[in-house]
């Protein structure tokens, strides 16, 4: 697969470690695990958005767009770094944000809402949990129109099949690494949240015919819900793609058994988790994503799913800024 015909921004500095965590390997007597460090990418604070920023603003700006939309939750990574690559590029940006949680928006709260402040995020336009946030993000692009401003909307987490397109890249990027380390990985754990890392993990992974098993840890939405949205987007990418193989449905594989309460909102094994990686690793994982994904990891080892000899490729897609708005869990 040939991605060097896509339009794209560059926003990384080439590829992002992969190491080997040793105290949580012996810690866990179980699987070796390895880790590919996404938190280290670039724009503000990294994480799994810059790899899909690249193509999306690239789109953009192909489209002659000047203002960028998009939304997310209140603590959202992706609009950090949407932010974060419209300063950067000079371009407008119009946040939009979701209460998922209700009354969770908190023009003073710490983590990314702070960092929206520092970079100067402007008018944020918050709507309660449920919107349809596509119909709230065309109304923003209305206004900039009416302001004779050419708007370009990102959806959320950047997920549609240009966007995952940023982790088909990463797909081959591992696969490179993975030669030239003779490392043979057994499987791949990734965080499933709006799908586009997953979905892109897969189409990169088994559009080259590698066919190392990816198992997603949901943080939101329920097994069979996430598969689809996941498959959606796999078949959506290879079109996009012109990808030859057919991927199959069976290689969607989703647990949805660590999301605990809802979306961000805190659970024991994440709290664990966290604690963890900091203090066996001092690696810092996040309360909505990482953590809980992390937290799958490790129980899923506990009940015998990772063996002991089994190889772990783990995807830190990054979030730790979110972690300065959870303090008081941790005290
Ligand atoms: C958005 C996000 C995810 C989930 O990735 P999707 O592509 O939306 O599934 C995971 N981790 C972090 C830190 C994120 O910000």
């Amino acid at each position: 697969m040939n991605l060097s015909s896509i339009p794209r921004r560059k926003y990384n500095y080439g590829p992002t470690p992969i190491e080997r965590l040793n105290n949580l390997s012996e810690y866990l007597d179980g699987p070796d695990v390895y880790i590919k460090r996404d938190d280290l990418l670039g724009l503000t604070g990294g994480g799994n958005k810059t790899r899909k920023l690249e193509f999306l603003v690239a789109d953009a700006l192909k489209n002659n767009a000047d203002t960028l939309i998009t939304c997310g939750a209140v603590q959202s990574n992706h609009c950090r770094l949407t932010l974060s690559a419209a300063k950067k590029e000079q371009l407008d940006c119009r946040l939009v944000l979701e209460e998922r949680v209700s009354d969770s928006y908190n023009l003073n709260a710490n983590g990314n809402n702070f960092l929206f402040n520092l970079l100067d995020a402007g008018d944020i336009t918050v709507v309660p949990g449920g919107s349809d946030m596509m119909k709230e993000m065309e109304k923003v692009a209305d206004q900039v129109r009416s302001e004779g401003k050419s708007p370009y909307i990102i959806p959320g987490g950047g997920s549609n099949e240009i966007g995952a397109t940023g982790y088909v890249a990463c797909a081959q990027e591992i696969m490179t690494q993975l030669f030239e380390h003779s490392l043979d990985i057994d499987y791949i754990v990734t965080t499933s949240g709006s799908a586009g890392t997953h979905a892109g993990l897969l189409v990169g992974m088994e559009g080259n015919n590698n066919h190392i098993p990816i198992v997603g840890i949901s943080v939101n939405k329920e097994k069979k819900v996430q598969e689809e949205n996941v498959y959606n987007l796999v078949k959506k990418t290879s079109d996009y793609l012109n990808v030859q193989n057919r991927i199959d449905r069976k290689s969607v594989n989703v647990f949805d058994d660590y999301v605990g309460p809802g979306y961000s909102l805190p659970t024991d094994r994440m709290k664990e988790a966290i604690k963890l990686l900091a203090q066996k690793e001092g690696i810092l994982l996040d309360p909505v994503y990482t953590g809980k994904t992390m937290a799958g990891f490790i129980d899923l080892t506990r009940q015998g799913y990772f063996k002991k000899g089994d190889k772990i490729l783990f995807i830190h897609t990054g979030g730790s800024p979110a972690l300065y708005d959870y303090t008081s869990l941790f005290q």
